[in-house]
């Protein structure tokens, strides 16, 4: 097992569970497997289909997936295929006959094709050794993705009662679970449920105040990662993206206004990092296995925390480190109350505003924001710091609420617990309102009683004081302030009470990038990795994960023995890829050491592309960011394609363009850099003599800017 690891993975040890659920799996037993996205699924059945003899069939919801899980196997020289709907007759006869010789060994299937005579048949001759269920709670209709069609795969167990099913997911109340095991008429079968805490995702909540200068700001720092944005509304998606293009982010939109193409096309433009951002609707996600996405946003609240949850799931899939970020306003809570008040049916009204407030606790929440989501999910965390989340990082300061707390209590009390948040908070700032005075609250003990702290002050300390659950909020629709034990205690005095400070807006925390010793080499891994990429057609991530890559540039690794020692270079990676990346990290260290050394050459800027950005130039950056080629940009701009070339040359210099593989092939460019080394970057005509004519000006040009720049970091 541990061979296969390392030979077809590139891994050295197995994540929690993972190797007890494939000794279960190869010793046929039916399996239960519930783990958080990105938490290692697929290895579970991907494995032990390469031990076991015969065909293993992957049944799995989405169409768009499979050709990328499909790639991405095959890129580990695992024999995989898949048989969909978007593929012509004939490819699949070409699949069938691999499949029938025995070539094939893993199988990818949406359940609609499981039960067509020809699959039945063929799964008869191709002698199946497991069936794995991918996304398993599909097939419940409790869960939040109910598919019909996902029923069928019932029968299939019927016919083909001796082969071992592996049902997963990520989503599973015990409802679900009983489900499926049920459905799927699982035997003496062991579940294996992981933790669904992601320590690797950072989580902090943010007053939706300025938010877009904050959203900026935040985004200016970390320019060039991916990320996802999401909003409530087509119309707010379509603004932010305008605004972010304008400010020179590549950002697209994505929501169910778009149409089919364009939708794709978006997301494959985000999938192959030729955007940084998405905008979207929730519908955005579901189908995308991009592992490095650095941040996951929500401008506006989210109607429930099982969404949240799985929206934010997205983000950090390679074990890096992700910024979840949440804007809260209790406007948006108002706005969503709104809606859910216009739902027909009372029950589907009282479960949405349960998820509501659930919800918005989260938001108010003084206590560890991981806590209130995993014990949300039934895990307990106990109560410890885990360093990852707003609150956690920051805490804040408290102080002695009881007067205060009693105060309040009082109120509810005098009020018969019969009113809402807002009037009590009325009836103790003293207000003389309508209400106030047609029921003569004003002549309470209680009213004016508050005077020393403003509305919005009492409304936190209420809100807080339910959060920790010493005073109730009871009803759904007309919520009123009630008291419970703790309520009584603290009137008696036997009980105190800790409040937080009211402060001013914390700051904003990013996650640590957790950079590697060589930044300028991780930046040139990825274009790489990038233009190899590209030539195949393929995601980066499918030919390395950004794990790989850093670990590269802090490990440099010389030999192919030391290339197999990273995390994710398999056999098969390494005779595809290690030479390429190896005489990168090779080339880049020889160039490091010639610039730290004693420069033979001097790197001096040619006058013209000295000093800050004109305002040209800049336009012609807005323009290259919205991924327009350069004889697009002279299009637009009624300028020459040369003209571009050297706007380009002065945004190099600037570091706000750092590849130009896209411009000149990687061979050529490194051409150039030898020709530059030899005789300095001052002239263009002795490097072109070098070259002979084969490279252009132009070329030449983009290269030695990136020469430059390089050299002037260091
Ligand atoms: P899931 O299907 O549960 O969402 P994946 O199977 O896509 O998660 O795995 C998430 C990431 O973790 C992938 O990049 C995968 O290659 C990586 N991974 C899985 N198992 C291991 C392991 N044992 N060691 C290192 N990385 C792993
Ligand atoms: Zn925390």
């Amino acid at each position: 097992m541990h061979q296969t690891l390392q030979k077809y993975f590139g891994y050295t040890e197995f994540r929690v569970h993972q190797e007890d659920i494939i000794r279960d799996v190869l010793d046929k037993k039916d399996t239960f497997v519930l783990m958080p996205t990105g938490g290692g699924k697929s290895l579970c059945y991907q494995l032990p289909a390469l031990l076991m003899e015969g065909l293993t069939i992957v049944i799995s919801p989405l169409i768009s997936l499979m050709k990328d899980q499909v790639d991405s196997l095959r890129s580990n020289g695992i024999a995989a295929a898949y048989l969909n709907s978007t593929q012509s007759f004939a490819e699949a006869e070409k699949i069938t006959t691999a499949i029938l010789d025995g070539r094939i060994k893993i199988l990818y299937m949406a359940p609609e094709r499981l039960l067509m005579s020809q699959t039945i048949k063929l799964l008869e001759d191709a002698k199946v050794s497991m069936f794995a269920v991918d996304e398993a709670h599909c097939i419940s209709e409790w869960g939040h993705d109910f598919r019909p069609e996902y029923r069928r795969i019932r029968t299939l167990r019927q016919r083909f009662p001796q082969v071992p099913i592996i049902a997963l997911t990520a989503t599973a109340t015990a409802k679900v679970q009983e489900d499926i095991t049920g459905q799927l008429n699982m035997a003496g079968y062991n579940t294996y449920k992981a933790s669904f805490d992601r320590p690797n995702l950072l989580y902090q909540v943010w007053p939706k105040q300025d938010a877009y200068d904050k959203l900026l700001s935040y985004l200016e720092k970390c320019r060039g990662n991916s990320g996802i944005i999401y909003c409530q509304s087509r119309n707010m998606v379509d603004t932010l993206t305008k605004k972010l293009q304008r400010s020179a982010f590549r950002a697209l939109p994505y929501h169910a206004g778009l149409s089919d193409i364009q939708r794709a096309r978006n997301q494959e433009s985000f999938i192959k990092d030729d955007t940084d951002i998405i905008v979207a609707t929730i519908a955005f996600g579901m189908g995308i296995d991009k592992p490095n996405v650095r941040f996951v946003i929500h401008y506006d609240l989210p109607r429930n925390l099982e969404g949240y949850y799985q929206e934010t799931g997205r983000g950090g899939r390679d074990g890096l480190a992700c910024d979840c970020i949440l804007f809260f306003s209790h406007g948006d809570r108002y706005k969503i109350e709104y809606f859910i008040n216009k739902k027909n049916s009372k029950k589907e009204q009282d479960i949405a505003l349960a998820q509501l407030r659930a919800m918005t606790n989260y938001c108010e929440s003084q206590t560890c924001r991981r806590g209130v989501l995993l014990s949300y999910f039934g895990e307990d965390v106990g109560g410890k710091n885990c360093g990852k989340c707003d609150i956690c990082i920051s805490p804040r300061e408290t102080f002695d609420g009881t007067g205060a707390a009693q105060k309040l209590l009082v109120c509810v009390q005098e009020l018969d617990q019969r009113f809402g948040m807002n009037h009590v908070i009325d009836v103790l700032v003293g207000s003389k309102n309508k209400k106030i005075t047609t029921k003569r609250h004003h002549l309470l003990k209680s009213h004016e009683a508050g005077r020393d702290y403003s509305k919005a002050q009492w409304q936190a300390i209420a809100r807080e004081m339910i959060q920790q659950g010493v005073l109730r909020v009871e009803g759904t629709r007309y919520p009123l302030l009630t008291l419970n034990h703790d309520s009584m205690e603290i009137l008696d005095g036997n009980q105190a009470v800790s409040l937080v400070k009211p402060t001013k807006e914390r700051q904003i925390i990013r996650r640590k990038e957790n950079m590697p010793a060589e930044t300028g080499l991780f930046d040139r891994l990825k274009r790489l990795r990038k233009t190899l990429a590209d030539r195949k057609n393929l995601p980066p991530y499918i030919i390395f994960s950004d794990t790989s890559l850093k670990q590269m540039a802090s490990d440099l690794p010389g030999t192919h023995q030391e290339f197999l020692d990273i995390t994710g270079v398999g056999e098969n990676k390494l005779i595809k890829y290690g030479d390429a990346f190896l005489a990168e990290i090779a080339e880049y260290m020889a160039g490091k050491g010639h610039i730290t050394g004693k420069p033979v050459q001097s790197h001096k800027l040619p006058r013209d592309i000295q000093g800050s950005l004109s305002d040209t130039q800049q336009e012609t950056l807005n323009l290259y960011r919205q991924g327009l080629t350069i004889q697009q940009i002279a299009n637009t701009r009624s300028l020459s394609a040369s003209t571009i070339v050297n706007h380009i040359e002065k945004l190099i210099m600037a570091g706000e363009i750092d590849s130009i593989d896209e411009w000149v092939d990687v061979h050529k460019q490194q051409a150039i850099q030898k020709a530059i080394s030899d005789v300095g970057t001052e002239y263009l005509s002795p490097i072109k003599e070098k070259l002979g004519d084969d490279c252009m000006y132009n070329e030449i040009k983009l290269v030695r800017a990136t020469v430059m720049a390089a050299a002037c970091q260091v």
